[in-house]
């Protein structure tokens, strides 16, 4: 009876969430098509995946390594995506099991993806992760290191697909506050999204959160990463 109920609320979960993109994507002009919806699955059981997955979900994030690795088996197929931190020592763990890294802030990890994907003969796509508001306590880089990272990858690491860029905003109790922000990694995206190569080709702009996707999505997200907002409050103390 309780995974039942458990099962419904995601449904339900997802379903909101669907109607205020559709809704946000209206309102920028854009199609809901368009923007991707990434379920963030950290610290949940595979149940709550399959769950999400029934809902109509294609695409999982997961910001840590082992959580791929524990759930992989027991769910669903799926596209995963590796959203948080990746250190360069277990990158041969989930190269051939996601689809995208939206994490990559420097050449060392470009270097290991594409040496990986290479051994696997395969082409990774990532997105780099910029860090616009140059917080110190968030990964990524800043506005001037990425495009000499850029242009980096491109003459070096022939097994990367550059696909756009990813950030996360600082956390505001208001999210319109982060708007500026947001606006200005959009700017950046299009910027680099002009440099004409065969492994430059934008798509993905992964911005926005549960409590900031509509200020994102309002700026130019057209991939939204929505954990709390389908599944509740994490608990970081509970083992999956
Ligand atoms: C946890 C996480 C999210 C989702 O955050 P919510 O506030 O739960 O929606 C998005 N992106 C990254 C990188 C995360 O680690």
């Amino acid at each position: 009876m309780f995974n039942e109920e458990n099962r419904e609320r995601i449904r339900e979960n997802i379903q909101y969430i669907n109607q205020i993109k559709a809704e946000a994507a209206v309102k920028a002009g854009r199609r809901d098509e368009d923007i991707l919806l990434v379920a963030v699955t950290k610290t949940r059981p595979p149940e709550d995946l399959n769950a999400a997955i029934d809902a109509g979900i294609t695409d999982i994030g997961e910001n840590k390594v082992q959580e791929i690795m524990d759930k992989y088996e027991a769910v669903k197929p799926v596209r995963w995506h590796l959203i948080g931190h990746l250190q360069t020592n277990k990158v041969k763990y989930i190269i051939d099991k996601v689809a995208m890294i939206h994490s990559v802030d420097s050449i060392k990890l470009a270097e290991e993806i594409n040496r990986r994907a290479e051994q696997h003969n395969l082409t990774m796509d990532i997105l780099i992760q910029v860090n616009a508001a140059e917080e110190e306590s968030k990964f990524g880089i800043t506005t001037d290191e990425t495009e000499e990272m850029i242009r980096y990858i491109l003459e070096n690491c022939a097994n990367i697909r550059l696909r756009g860029l990813m950030c996360m905003a600082p956390f505001e109790e208001d999210p319109e506050k982060v708007g500026v922000f947001f606006a200005q990694v959009k700017e950046q995206y299009d910027r680099f999204a002009k440099i004409e190569h065969e492994r430059l080709d934008f798509k993905y702009l992964s911005m926005g959160m549960s409590h900031d996707f509509e200020v994102a999505i309002a700026e130019g997200s057209n991939l939204i990463r929505v954990g709390t907002a389908i599944f509740g409050a994490r608990n970081y103390n509970k083992t999956v």
